[in-house]
């Protein structure tokens, strides 16, 4: 053996003594039947579960719109795109799925990425360039995405402690009112399902002259009457100067985006290495995108959306009711606290192998250490019958391992 698999083992033997080495569940997802799926067990018997920890918040990865658009384009052009977006990677299909963004946010323009990951990363990075010494306030809080983003892109960043609007004042009064100034921030944090406070910091924005980013990966499809978000719920979208959204999660497909000024997406587009040193989306992945932001947008979008608010309220209405220590701020996320990694893959373990209920664990770095949990997504296609399974079974595992039962928290 090399020295170097020496150090390959001793990492991941770190992981195994921290008890947070991650396994792959293997599921097989069948249209239409969603959230029920079959797990295959490493020695390759099989057993039927139901996803509790998918986020395709509202079923959209099976709907007939979505895959009609998705077989029509297929049938119509092929494959892959064959080219980055400047080098015959443009195609009718991603322009369209650009427009229906822009629209979706009231915004000049939008920029299709690879993934929401990109479109932090690449786009955060890439202000620098744009705004020499920029100074970006990012919250302690933010996804790895954003992180990365915003260390990549070097010069000085500040982090304010999650959502603390006074500490973010604090801050941005210390440093030069002539310097530009970005905050980076998020609608929904995924991890504990809190807001982010939009309107107050759209005005520490405006106070200091500064630039907002607002991630809303979380909340794109589910909040705001045409569901461009938790800003457009609160009549703030048109405050926000860049605007960063996912296409595979509650949109149910694959992709990720900005919507922005068109002089600011003109200038992203310019100069993101993430967007222009790539391969664009297939066409179909872009024509079933804007067929499930077409279809969110309208009638059908807003009965979803009722129905996925419901569906989480009941669920946490109902772990509460079993002293269960869930983390409720209101939104559709509904962790439930464990507070160690092993207790937690246990607890995971268990549902899955005995109850057939599949939730990830959550372990560190994705959440501190000592607040490991597990992270529920129910969606309109949880229906009774899955809830109940789901209550009984946490109520019974929580008896059998005599865990506490805590006051919810928040
Ligand atoms: N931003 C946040 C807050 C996220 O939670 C995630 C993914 O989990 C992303 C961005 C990345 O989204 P995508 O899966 O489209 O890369």
């Amino acid at each position: 053996m090399t020295r170097y698999d020496d150090a390959i083992d001793a990492s991941l033997q770190r992981l195994h003594d921290e008890g947070r080495y991650r396994t792959f569940i293997d599921i097989a997802r069948a249209k239409g039947q969603f959230p029920h799926a079959v797990w295959t067990r490493p020695d390759g018997t099989q057993k039927d579960i139901t996803v509790w920890c998918g986020n395709d918040y509202l079923g959209m990865g099976q709907h007939p719109e979505v895959l009609a658009a998705m077989h029509a384009a297929l049938e119509a052009t092929g494959a892959g795109s064959g080219g980055t977006r400047n080098i015959s990677g443009t195609t009718v299909w991603h322009k369209a799925l650009e427009a229906e963004l822009a629209d979706l946010h009231g915004k000049e323009a939008a920029l299709v990425f690879t993934s929401a990951y990109i479109a932090n990363d690449a786009t955060l990075s890439t202000l620098r360039t744009i705004f020499p010494g920029l100074i970006i306030y990012s919250d302690a809080l933010n996804h790895a995405s954003m992180i990365e983003g915003v260390r990549r892109g070097g010069g000085a960043k500040r982090i304010f402690r999650h959502n603390d609007l006074a500490h973010l004042r604090e801050l941005l009064a210390a440093d030069d009112p002539a310097a530009p100034k970005l905050i980076a921030f998020e609608s929904i944090y995924s991890m504990d399902g809190d807001f982010g406070p939009i309107r107050e910091i759209c005005d520490l924005a405006q106070e200091f002259d500064a630039l907002t980013y607002l991630d809303e990966v979380h909340a794109v499809g589910m909040y705001g009457p045409r569901g461009a978000g938790v800003a457009e719920r609160d009549g703030q979208m048109g405050r926000v100067d860049i605007i960063n959204g996912t296409l595979a999660k509650a949109y149910g497909v694959f992709g990720g985006y900005i919507a922005a000024s068109a002089r600011m997406v003109d200038a992203i587009r310019s100069y993101a290495p993430g967007f222009i040193f790539t391969t664009s989306l297939p066409p179909a992945v872009a024509a079933g995108a804007a067929a499930s932001v077409r279809f969110l947008k309208g009638e059908g979008g807003r009965a979803l959306r009722a129905q996925h608010q419901t569906q989480a309220r009941i669920l946490k209405t109902r772990l509460k009711a079993l002293g269960l220590p869930i983390i409720d701020h209101g939104s559709h996320i509904v962790p439930v606290h464990v507070g160690d990694p092993v207790h937690c893959k246990m607890l995971s373990d268990m549902l899955l192998e005995d109850h057939g209920i599949y939730v990830q664990p959550i372990n560190f770095p994705t959440v501190p250490r000592g607040t490991e949990r597990l992270r529920f997504t129910p969606s309109p296609v949880h229906g009774p019958d899955e809830i109940d399974r789901l209550v009984r079974a946490m109520d019974a595992l929580w008896a059998q391992c005599a865990l506490n039962r805590a006051e919810a928290v928040a």
